[in-house]
């Protein structure tokens, strides 16, 4: 199932993409979950009730997919990961070896945008660099998620773009203030259930692009660390939560690596793309 937050009268609902319809769950019936993190913490019973809903809903409930307003698919999760180096040729692009532990960093919620929002060229820094990633979305949590059952804790995926402010990430090795500028981090828009892709999400072309240029080229399969390696590293140290948001790295390709560098800038558009998932598109804009 493909599932998506859609913003409409300055309210945000929870729909369902059937097609080039997005099928708008309140106006089917009021007995269902009326965002994702709701849905998430109901559990998989109500998925199932979405389900049965979406069989039947009435043609005024379907909207059209390209009219829609995509909201963020979860505004303020509870924990947002990030996972850096994770591709081979990008750790290499940017001067590491291939790691035996992954990079780990958090990202919070203000740095957060919904797919068609502007990402901000900050005032500070011209150094703009996108990273498509494949994106986890926890649904039951744990501690101690051992690898072999680890892809039951999957509710979903999505496309995250590790928006990146180079000269502030190389400020110190922790790289927490390069990653986390408002406006740099636009995730969705659809959230595909596990169901419709391959386990762990494996082996899915993904790409980026500026303007129509291909940027980065590579597979999910690509990943050092798959899937369901980083939800056992990650529940090693910590409390996996449903709803919280891991992302998984990005391939090579990136603007400091190109020669000279192909920063964004503003004006551009730029998107990531998953197979099977979709497309995550957003302009460029200077802050103001
Ligand atoms: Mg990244």
């Amino acid at each position: 199932m493909k599932l998506m937050m859609i913003e409409s009268d300055g309210a945000t609902r929870l729909g369902v993409v059937d097609g080039e319809s997005v099928i708008d769950l309140a106006a089917c019936s009021d007995a269902l979950p009326t965002n994702l993190q709701a849905l998430i913490d109901a559990g998989p019973d109500a998925l199932a009730r979405i389900g049965k809903a979406v069989e039947t809903a009435a043609d005024t409930a379907k909207l059209a997919l390209d009219q829609v307003k995509p909201a963020l698919p979860l505004s303020r999760p509870g924990k947002f990961i990030c996972v850096g180096l994770n591709y081979a040729l990008h750790a290499k692009e940017g001067g590491h070896d291939t790691p035996d532990y992954p990079s780990l960093f958090p990202r919070w919620s203000t740095s957060l945008v919904a797919a068609g929002a502007p990402v901000i060229r900050p005032r500070v820094s011209d150094q703009l660099d996108y990273e498509g990633e494949l994106t986890i979305i926890i649904g039951r949590g744990g501690r101690h998620i051992s690898e072999e059952y680890a892809l039951e804790h999957v509710f979903g995926y999505t496309i995250f773009n590790d928006v990146s402010v180079r000269t502030y990430q190389r400020k110190t090795s922790q790289w927490a203030a390069g990653k986390n500028f408002d406006g740099t981090g636009p995730l969705g828009p659809v959230v595909v259930t596990p169901d419709d892709l391959p386990p762990g999400a494996s082996g899915l072309r993904i790409t980026t692009r500026v303007n129509g240029e291909t940027r980065q080229d590579s597979n999910t399969s690509d990943m050092i660390f798959p899937t369901a390696r980083i939800i056992a590293i990650l529940s090693e140290f910590m409390t996996l939560e449903p709803g919280d948001v891991i992302a998984t790295g990005t391939p090579s390709g990136v603007a400091h690596a190109m020669s000279p560098p192909g920063w964004m800038k503003h004006g551009d558009e730029v998107e990531v793309e998953i197979e099977g998932i979709g497309v995550l598109r957003n302009p460029v804009v200077d802050e103001t």
